[in-house]
């Protein structure tokens, strides 16, 4: 499969491919590279510098530089064309030299901004848990909590806009605690996928305790054209609901997202399908 713009988010990828290692592949100790995957791997080496034939018949012209996964160290495995008549494109695995992903693994490969070929492989699990961390989430929920504290009048437009700051070392997109608040209200301090949800009153603010969430992720503001900060994007949810649509399994998220994205009419210039793979909700084939 192709990567998604959250896999070219994470890992600073121009394109990438992956897919589940086989059983039958872990057994050959290689893998049969297809559609996309041949087509990076080709298009980054050049078809004529890939050698046709065994590997032994030209090892010089068979071994190729990839940097590995996390570590971006350069590592050298064999790679051929090896059948003449065939274009069966394969790659070799080999923990010797540094790669040898086992069966049910996620392999898969991409060119980073640097027009490097990186490769690794992660256990599924791990994959489908790329990037769902909101790592400035405690900041955010406490700069709403004081928000609500002082009781700011809300002065603000409900469009909101696309801001920059610095948090840390790091860029980030700022998120209007005012909104969050607006939409606290709007939904009575609720969780909006369903009011009945059960939270308790916070110590701080003697209110119902919900948390804010931003139904396309903020970190995708950088390939979303209009705010993503805007009291449409904002949801108001249970904890428990919040910590679910992060961190679930992805069956689970799919319908935590589905209920959002029916009640928000607002959203609907976005295919479901295209905001599920924002929440890495993506099912692998078994090939
Ligand atoms: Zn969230
Ligand atoms: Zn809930």
């Amino acid at each position: 499969m192709d990567f998604k713009p959250l896999h070219k988010l994470y890992f600073n990828a121009k394109i990438g491919a992956f897919s589940r290692v086989t059983a039958r592949e872990d057994y050959d100790s290689q893998i049969t590279l297809t559609d996309i995957e041949a087509d990076i791997v080709i298009d980054h080496f050049g078809i004529e510098n890939i050698h046709v034939g065994g590997v032994k018949e030209d090892k010089a012209k068979s071994q190729k530089m990839f940097l590995l996964y996390p570590s971006l160290k350069p590592i050298y495995l064999n790679l051929n064309f090896p059948k003449p008549d065939k274009p069966e494109l394969r790659l070799y695995l080999a923990a010797t030299r540094g790669f040898r992903p086992v069966a049910g693994q996620i392999w898969f490969i991409y060119r980073n901004n640097e027009n490097n070929l990186v490769i690794g492989a992660l256990n599924e699990n791990i994959w489908n848990n790329i990037d769902q961390q909101d790592n400035d989430d405690n900041y955010y929920q406490n700069t709403i909590e004081k928000t609500i504290i002082a009781k700011e009048k809300l002065q603000v437009s409900a469009e909101g806009k696309i801001a920059t700051a610095t948090l840390g070392s790091r860029l980030i997109y700022v998120r209007n605690p005012l909104l969050a608040v607006m939409r606290f209200q709007l939904s009575d301090y609720k969780c909006e996928i369903n009011p009945n949800h059960k939270t308790f009153t916070a110590e701080t603010t003697k209110m119902p305790y919900v948390e804010a969430h931003h139904f396309i992720p903020i970190k995708f503001q950088g390939i979303i054209k209009e705010p993503l900060d805007n009291l449409h994007n904002i949801v108001s949810l249970c904890p428990n609901c919040h910590r679910g649509i992060h961190h679930a399994v992805i069956d689970h998220k799919l319908d935590l997202i589905e209920k959002i994205y029916k009640k928000r009419q607002e959203i609907h210039s976005y295919h479901f399908d295209y905001i599920a793979e924002l929440y890495n909700c993506i099912k692998i084939p078994n090939l």
